[in-house]
Formats: C-alpha cells, structure tokens, sequence
C-alpha cells in the first residue's frame, strides 16, 4: 500500500475530479485538489481528470497554471491523464489543432473524439493484463484515442474500432505517466489508481 501522506493532485479546473479524488484516497493516498500554483507546488504526483481539453487549456492560462504544469512535467512529475488529460499529456494531435496544449509528457500523438459522433458514449470491458486477470471496465466519453505511440511507450489495453483494421490503443504509460482514453473513475475499480501510486511512488523514491 502507497504511505499516506504521499500527495495526489488532481487538477480541478472542470471535469470528474471528485471521483478521481475518492478513488486516490481508496488506493491509499492523500488527494489535493489542484486550483493553483501554490496547490501543484506541494504535489507529489498529478491526476489529469477528463473534461473538455480546450477549456481545460483555457483555464489552466487563466489560474496561471500552464507554465508550472509544463515545468513540474519537465521536471518528471509522475502524471495521470484520463480522456481530455491523455491528450494534454500528449505530444500532439492528428489532426492538429491549435486550441488544445499538448504537454508532451509522453510520446504519443492523439485523436480527439476518435470515436465518432455515433459513439459518443459506450463501455467496454478491456482485456488489461498489466492490471492482473479480471478485464476492466471501461467508460469512453467523446474519447480520444491514439494515433500513434513511439518506442518507449507500453501499451496497455486496446479497443477495436468500428471500420479500422488495428485495434486502437486506449490506454498506455511511459516511464511515470499513465494515460487512459476512458474514465476508470467512474466505476468502482481503482486498479487504475493503484497502478498510477506505485508507478508514482517507485519514480519518486529514485
Ligand atoms: N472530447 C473531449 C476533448 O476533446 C474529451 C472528453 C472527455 O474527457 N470525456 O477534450
């Protein structure tokens, strides 16, 4: 179990944040909502809560967020990016576009609402053997998913896409950062929480 006292933020500009925060303190950890510079200087780690990654890059200029984030990040702070936080975790879009930050903490390209208009909303449950042997389930909300991955980056669980050959890769970290395409904050399995403490708190204790 992650000590207590390691603190957990979750930025909370807009989106799911109070469930990421109960699934943090069920895994074991102190969670800190994230509103301010002075809040992330005090984190150990950061959760990236879905929501709307336009508005979201909107507020994180406006709270004077944006240039912290980019130098805690740069700096190796673990991170965890759930639907609008994989693609501000990512390091571009295709196609691109100019209203979103892509923070670049892991390497991979991103497409935002992949899924279509048809599917906005849908579960599925995920075959994610990096979580042990129950499948996980999973809900996708005007997902992204991702285009395309570089070398360093696992991939964890993949979903197939009406009309594409591949499966596309929904979930994946590299080194301390976690990105999911869904929201496992809204179901009751925090095996995604518990995987992100101790990839947080292994990178943390080097
Ligand atoms: N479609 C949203 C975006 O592009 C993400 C949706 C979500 O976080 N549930 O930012």
């Amino acid at each position: 179990m992650p000590r207590m006292g390691f603190r957990v933020g979750v930025l909370a500009l807009q989106g799911a944040v109070a469930r990421h925060a109960d699934a943090v303190r069920l895994a074991g950890a102190e969670p800190v909502l994230v509103r301010r510079p002075q809040e992330l200087a005090e984190v150990d780690a950061l959760i990236l809560p879905g929501g709307e990654s336009t508005a979201m890059t909107k507020l994180l200029g406006v709270s004077e967020l944006a240039e912290p984030l980019a130098e805690r990040l740069g700096a190796g702070m673990p991170a965890f990016g759930s639907c609008a936080g994989l693609i501000l975790l990512a390091a571009g879009l295709e196609p691109p576009d100019g209203r979103t930050r892509n923070y670049g903490a892991i390497d991979i390209i991103a497409r935002r609402n992949a899924f279509g208009r048809q599917v906005d909303s849908f579960e599925e449950e995920l075959d994610v053997p990096e979580l042990g042997p129950e499948p996980a389930r999973a809900v996708f909300i005007r997902a992204p998913w991702v285009v395309r991955a570089g070398p360093g980056v696992r991939t964890l669980a993949t979903v197939a896409a009406d009309g594409a050959a591949e499966p596309r890769i929904v979930a994946a970290k590299q080194g301390n950062i976690l990105v999911t395409a869904f929201h496992p904050e809204l179901t009751t399995d925090i095996r995604w929480h518990s995987l992100f403490l101790s990839m947080a708190r292994s990178s943390s204790r080097c």
